[in-house]
């Protein structure tokens, strides 16, 4: 363990913490935008400045370890200018858009300028606008709005494995982008949409999410993925009854936040007027004809007819029973003991089975 005074705060924690994770511990915040707990850090923001008693010159807290008797100032007078300073510099060349932004009240720019009580840009850099990109069906890439914290681009690499993004441009042009210009398909992009999650600005947002809510507007609710066996935990954003985006929940346990395709953006089907409210007979022998509504009682009825009636012909073992993930688990086991216990065969399956 290593002893460190912070604030005037003494705190002992393991050898390789970080300033910034040791000043956390005392409930001390330091601000970040480049600082995500679970990427590589690399101080690119430079807003978790604090001093350090000897060192000559101010140190990035997110990626300096601590060192036995260190003593740390988190917020001098001559750190909250230089703070000012930097998230000025960030909004000269940044669009005042918070208006109409989807990620406003959630936007950790926002969060930053308003601690450091920075009103706007103090100056305004000559940028070039860049046309929002809506080349796919699920992220929205604008970005005018990136303040350039490689987050998207570590999260790309470190967590899905896939370098679909890198920092383009040089100076103040550099922006986050594709590692093929063509686009994010083209780059090899699985869309995960992991990056738009870690993304602490409105630079890149979920398409579905669009116009249909701001962030205070919309109900939190903590769910489970139903698509395959891992069981991601999530959080459905829902306005009005209906999930309008999908983002993963941190259990570290699970699936860290981290999500696939299907678990992000594959929720249009819960509120989809194609999905099957009534019971459906096809007419004709043995299901050749159309298909028909009924009563659940009709429609039991006739599935236990015909089960028994194939179970005597041909054996238990010429039936098959499959499950689905978007049932419970308790309706699954039901179903698997309706199989087994009732007629007498282990063919089950489950679309959820990896
Ligand atoms: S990204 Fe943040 S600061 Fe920029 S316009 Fe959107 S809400 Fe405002
Ligand atoms: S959606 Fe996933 S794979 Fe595509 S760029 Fe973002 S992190 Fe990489
Ligand atoms: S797009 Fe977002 S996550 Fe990527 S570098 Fe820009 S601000 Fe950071």
């Amino acid at each position: 363990m290593v002893t460190l005074t912070i604030d005037g705060r003494q705190v002992a924690v393991p050898e390789g913490t970080t300033i910034l994770e040791a000043a956390r511990r005392l409930d001390i915040r330091i601000p970040t935008l480049c600082y995500h707990p679970l990427l590589r850090p690399l101080g690119y923001c430079r807003l978790c400045l604090v001093a350090v008693e000897g060192a000559g010159k101010p140190v990035t807290a997110c990626n300096t370890p601590v060192a036995e008797g260190m003593v740390v100032h988190t917020s001098t007078p001559e750190i909250e200018e230089w703070r000012k300073g930097i998230i000025e510099m960030l909004l000269s060349q940044h669009p005042a858009d918070c208006l109409t932004c989807e990620k406003a009240g959630d936007c950790d720019l926002q969060d930053c300028a308003y601690q450091a009580g920075v009103k706007g840009p103090a100056w305004k850099a000559e940028v070039a606008s860049l046309p929002v990109l809506r080349d796919n069906p699920f992220i929205v890439r604008d970005y005018n709005k990136c303040i350039v914290c490689g987050r998207c681009v570590r999260v790309c690499l470190e967590v899905q494995g896939n370098a679909a993004l890198e920092l383009v441009g040089r100076g103040i042009e550099t922006k986050a982008g594709t590692v093929d210009p063509a686009g994010l398909k083209e780059a090899g992009c699985v869309f995960c949409g992991n990056c738009l999650q870690v993304c602490p600005v409105g630079a890149l947002t979920e398409r579905a999410g669009e116009g249909r809510g701001r962030e205070w507007e919309l109900k939190k609710v903590r769910s489970i993925c139903s698509y395959c066996g891992v069981g991601c935990n999530l959080t459905l954003y829902v306005k009005d009854g209906k999930v309008v985006k999908v983002k993963g929940y941190e259990n570290p346990e699970v699936n860290n936040g981290w999500l696939c395709v299907k678990g992000r953006f594959g929720f249009d089907y819960i509120h989809s007027p194609d999905r099957l409210t009534k019971p459906l007979i096809r007419e004709g022998a043995r299901g050749s004809g159309n298909f028909r509504e009924a009563t659940w009682e009709e429609a039991l009825d006739l599935v236990a007819r015909e089960l028994r009636e194939i179970k005597e012909s041909h054996g238990p073992d010429v039936l098959g029973f499959l499950c689905s993930a978007k049932c419970t688990n308790e309706e699954n086991y039901l179903l698997q003991k309706l199989a087994r216990g009732v007629m007498g065969t282990n063919n089950v399956d489950h679309c959820a089975r990896l």
